[in-house]
């Protein structure tokens, strides 16, 4: 981190600044003092320095940082791959996964056929929401507990490891059995139950919110490491833009970014992304090609009658199709799913 030093600070103050920046545990000092400026050099782990704090010193012209404000996250102090490990199905450092099934789960034959057919067409995991974020209070809401149950029943039935998404840490008891802990786009920045999700060792697929960047996605991504838990998963859905031809504008490049600023596993949602079924395979096979461990995509065994995200769901026929082009695609890298 580069702090400047305004323009003739008299150099008493200047000392006492030092003094205090010192008293950081880790962090060092340098000074480097020129005909028209001053300026200090502050290196160590920076990343709990506060630097709007900083900049609200009368004696400080700016600060610039020169290393990421996250650790953890960063591949900087951890250049291999990070490896998540799902009961046995890794993702990450070369593991390809594919995690499929309905925006929400309504009903057992509904979750059990999907998860049947996704399976036969080669998705390692089951994805379907219990608690779901609407714009609409009105609209259909997840059956809660009932979801989670039911997801459990598909998991019995066809051995996939289960995905489903949390909105609220008072609710983390019902996920006891769930393998990967979703943290939706709406909940990128809910702090509070990212520090929760912390304090467990689930794997976590973390969103990207609709709205932010790629460092504030990694910060939250910070929030979950810090607590202590490493399992988590990067995952790229779309974000607004002006567009309105799609739901969210794909944000492509944010995977290979993720991948050379992050360690951590990048899995890319055309579903969300794209928000219509046809536009689910080329955003796809485009998050294959630009380097995504993994996939997730909507299915749904009648999209018209989908309580959520009908629009957007592949059928179970479609979505065959849509993986038979993944597994080529990969394949030209010499790449397989699992
Ligand atoms: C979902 O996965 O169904 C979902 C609500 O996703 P997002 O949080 O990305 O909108
Ligand atoms: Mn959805």
């Amino acid at each position: 981190m580069i702090i400047i030093i305004k323009p003739n600070t008299e150099k008493a103050r200047v000392t006492e600044f030092i003094t205090d920046l010192e008293k950081t545990p880790g962090l060092q000092t340098h000074l480097v003092e020129g005909l028209h400026t001053t300026i200090i050099g502050l290196v160590g782990d920076t990343s709990k320095v506060d630097i709007d704090q900083l900049r609200t010193n009368d004696i400080v012209e700016e600060v610039k940082r020169v290393q990421e404000p996250y650790k953890n996250a960063n591949r900087k102090f951890h250049p291999d791959d990070t490896i998540v490990d799902i009961g046995g199905i890794k993702i990450g450092g070369g593991h390809f996964q594919v995690i499929s099934g309905p925006c929400s789960v309504e009903c057992e034959e509904q979750i059990c056929e999907i998860a049947t057919r996704v399976r036969e067409s080669g998705s390692t995991m089951l994805r379907g929401g219990a608690f779901k974020p609407r714009t609409s209070p009105y609209a259909f809401q997840g059956l809660k507990a009932e979801g989670i149950d039911l997801l459990l029943e598909a998991k019995k039935k066809t051995g996939l490891p289960i995905v489903s998404e949390v909105m609220d840490a008072s609710h983390l008891p019902l996920f006891e059995n769930v393998d990967v802990i979703q943290v939706g786009a709406r909940n990128m920045q809910n702090f509070e139950l990212l520090k929760e999700l912390g304090h467990i060792r689930k794997p976590i697929l973390l969103k990207r919110g609709l709205a932010n960047t790629i460092e504030e996605m990694l910060m939250s991504a910070e929030y979950i490491m810090a607590g202590g838990n490493s399992n988590v998963i990067l995952c790229e859905r779309g974000i607004r833009t002006f567009e309105t031809a799609t739901r969210n504008t794909f944000d492509v490049s944010a995977i290979p970014v993720l991948k050379r600023l992050s360690h951590l596993p990048v899995v890319a949602d055309p579903s969300h992304a794209g928000g219509i079924n046809w536009l689910v395979e080329p955003l796809a096979l485009a998050a294959v090609a630009a380097g995504a461990d993994g996939l997730m995509i909507e299915v749904h065994n009648n999209p018209a009658k989908a309580l959520s995200d009908g629009k957007q769901s592949l059928t179970p026929d479609e979505f065959d199709g849509v993986m038979k082009k993944i597994k080529a695609l990969l394949a030209v890298d010499g790449r397989v799913i699992g």
